[in-house]
């Protein structure tokens, strides 16, 4: 069986989350005596396509049109590079763009698909996938049926692939100009940050209801996350409540991640928020409360005033 991993370009490397979901297509290889191959879409995409034949022949499809990740146009590219390199499996990151994407990939291609895989096992000679649902509550494990499958991987559940000798990179031919147009990118709004993001921090320093204003959050968490070089998070709560930008947000309805140090403060740990960061390989807490339910999940907790606590430790640190 071909598999295609649909891998996202960040700069002049392959994206974090891509790197998990090449991790999951090897799995899925070695359970199924499969080959893996790459396809990368975009613009200017030469040197991220080139970092990923480091983990599999590479295919290409570059245009300008292609710049921005409009799922129309996206998707349809996608549908077409599978059936042009005969793929049973086509396995992408369950970021915002994969989902996106690839989900429209599968209608177009009669596909079944899979989301948030977490991992895969050969069961009576058919691949089975495990996936979370009801918020991270449950893991089942699923057949997809059909010729075509399609499934996206959950970042936290798999590690990211290392890279290997360089292999090739090969260009499509795909006429760009058949695709569909409907979605016009217009703009794209964000607050420049020199943090990494949320979901590629080793250390995330995240903010819950606890803090008052935007200010607070920034100068605490932000403040304690430049310390150690971490990203920063929230819950929901002070999302809703303006204190942290909604692209920090972790949980259900937010980024998934599974950091090596996550540091809630000020979080309860509402079942929602564990559902984006329970992997994490260390949980610490600092609340003042010690029957928070994130501290049943925390490995260090210190109970404590956050607005007393993090001075202290950005002082120390
Ligand atoms: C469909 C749905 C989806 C949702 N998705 C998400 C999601 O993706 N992510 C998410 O986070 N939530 C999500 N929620 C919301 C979730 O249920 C909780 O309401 C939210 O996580 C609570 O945020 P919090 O822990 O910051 O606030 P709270 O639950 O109010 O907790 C605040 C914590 O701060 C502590 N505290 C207060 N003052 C201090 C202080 N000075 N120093 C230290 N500690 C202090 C308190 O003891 C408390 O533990 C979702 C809810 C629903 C219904």
């Amino acid at each position: 069986m071909k598999i295609l991993i649909i891998a996202e370009a960040q700069g002049a490397e392959v994206r974090h989350a891509s790197r998990s979901a090449i991790t999951l297509a090897k799995n899925a290889a070695a359970a199924a005596n499969g080959d893996i191959e790459i396809a990368m879409i975009g613009d200017d995409i030469a040197a991220a396509a080139t970092a990923a034949s480091a983990y599999a022949p590479t295919f290409t499809l570059s245009d300008a049109s292609l710049a921005h990740p409009t799922a129309d146009r996206y998707g349809a590219a996608i549908a077409q590079i599978v059936k042009q390199r005969g793929a049973g499996l086509v396995i992408a990151a369950s970021t915002s763009q994969g989902k996106d994407c690839v989900a429209r990939a599968a209608a177009q291609l009669g596909g079944t698909m899979v989301t948030d895989a977490t991992a895969c096992e050969n069961r009576d000679g058919k691949l089975v996938w495990q996936r979370t649902m009801h918020a991270g509550g449950v893991a089942a494990w699923v057949a997809a049926h059909g010729d075509t499958v399609v499934v996206t991987a959950l970042q936290s559940a798999c590690e990211p692939a290392e890279p290997t000798e360089k292999t090739s990179v090969t260009a499509l031919d795909i006429d760009v100009a058949s695709l569909p147009s409907a979605i016009q990118f217009e703009s794209v709004s964000t607050k420049q940050s020199n943090r990494p993001d949320v979901t590629e921090a080793a250390v995330v320093i995240s903010g819950g209801r606890a803090f008052k204003t935007a200010d607070d959050y920034e100068r605490l968490i932000g403040g304690l996350a430049d310390k150690v070089g971490g990203g920063t998070g929230s819950s929901r709560a002070a999302v809703d409540a303006g204190i942290a930008p909604n692209e920090n947000q972790v949980g259900q309805t937010g980024k998934i991640i599974a950091p090596d140090l996550y540091l809630g403060i000020g979080i309860s740990g509402a079942v929602q928020h564990l559902a984006g960061m329970k992997n994490s390989k260390i949980i610490a807490a600092i609340n003042t409360d010690d029957e928070a339910p994130l501290l049943d999940y925390a490995d260090f907790a210190l109970i404590a005033d956050a607005y007393e606590a993090i001075p202290e430790l950005i002082a120390k640190l």
